[in-house]
């Protein structure tokens, strides 16, 4: 439960850090994320979904993941996959705090504030979960000590609509038009109807086991007999991935329906490649493991891919050769068959890469 007090707190520490934010990068257009959610609780299940779809869709409009560009990087050809990365995705700065008053989000973007305020108007009136989002596109002339948000209006948009009715949002919530229970129900009804992504967590161990099962069983059923044997992945697999901060939940509502672990280069398995050749194999990159999910839900492959992407430009991904699923999704997405990899193991992997916007 946050106070009125706690949350008029809160909004005075965010505009002091969007200044300090506007004064560090002095030409730049400052983008915050906020959740609109009604009562006094303002962290929750629904608040983090809500808040992570909005760093997705941030990230698939202005680019990857900028948060290792202050981190010093002894290999070169690092030098160059981040340069070329930051010339594309115009992402100068981002940073997420995760606050019992709200999540925040801050982008710092190299695009002209008004074009800026046009991509995250798109974000809030197209995404299944825009209208729950409240994306502030900053503007702080040099000196002046102040920043003040850019309105809808000045890009000739219409004010934001309400949940519920079509009236603007701003009347309804004035005249308290609709009861809490009805503007909850109404977003859990639109939180169960979209896929979200967040970083899995310990505790989320025992669902992920049980989605990484219904996930064999798929395997199983469909006469795919050697993949996934011999209790991989097993529950130290997972929580090592979750401890490097390589595992991802994927949500339904508040239900976690698939797992992924999403790591950065090199893959030891990968240093050798037979019956073929990667489609470049200089550049860091970055490989998807361990995808499971439940049968029944759909769009589970893209969902992932579409966030993997929105981050990294380059990315790798293998699967069992009596896997015809996957090796099906895989190369509907668009990644090209490059060849033959040997596990530890010994067993044999096909080896699947996209490279987007490089050479
Ligand atoms: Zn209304």
């Amino acid at each position: 439960m946050i106070t009125l007090d706690q949350l008029l707190a809160s909004r005075d520490a965010r505009v002091e850090h969007q200044m300090e934010l506007a004064e560090k990068f002095p030409r730049a257009s400052l983008i915050c994320l906020t959740v609109m959610l009604p009562g006094p609780v303002k962290r929750d299940w629904r608040s983090l979904a809500i808040a992570h779809a909005g760093i997705d869709a941030l990230h698939a409009v202005f680019g990857g993941n900028g948060s290792g560009m202050d981190t010093p990087c002894s290999a070169s050809t690092c030098h160059s996959e981040r340069a070329q990365r930051v010339e594309e995705s115009h992402l100068l700065f981002s940073e997420e705090r995760d606050l019992e008053t709200g999540f925040e989000a801050y982008f710092v973007v190299d695009v002209p504030v008004l074009e800026a305020k046009r991509l995250c108007c798109q974000i809030e009136d197209s995404h299944p979960l825009g209208r729950l989002m409240d994306i502030d596109v900053l503007r702080s002339p040099i000196g002046s000590g102040m920043t003040s948000p850019v309105s809808r209006t000045e890009i000739g948009l219409p004010e934001r609509r309400c949940l519920l009715c079509d009236k603007p949002a701003r009347e309804c919530m004035r005249a308290h038009t609709h009861t809490r229970e009805e503007l909850e129900d109404r977003i859990l009804s639109m939180l169960e109807a979209t896929l979200t992504i967040r970083p899995a967590k310990g505790e989320d161990l025992k669902d992920i086991m049980a989605v990484l099962d219904a996930a064999r069983g798929i395997m199983r059923a469909s006469g795919n007999m050697d993949q996934w044997t011999g209790g991989y992945p097993s529950e130290e697999v997972v929580l090592n991935d979750i401890r490097l901060g390589n595992g991802y939940a994927v949500l339904q509502g508040q239900r976690i329906v698939a797992y992924f672990a999403f790591i950065a280069s090199p893959e030891p398995t990968y240093a050798k490649i037979y019956q073929g050749q990667w489609l470049e194999d200089t550049l860091p990159y970055h490989v998807v493991h361990r995808i499971g999910s439940y049968p029944q839900v759909r769009g589970v492959f893209k969902t992932i891919m579409d966030w993997c992407f929105a981050r990294e430009n380059n990315i790798r991904i293998d699967t069992h050769r009596d896997n015809h699923i996957m090796q099906h999704v895989i190369l509907k997405y668009g990644f090209r068959y490059c060849g033959i990899i040997y596990l530890a193991s010994g067993d044999e992997r096909l080896v699947y890469q996209i490279l987007h916007n490089m050479q």
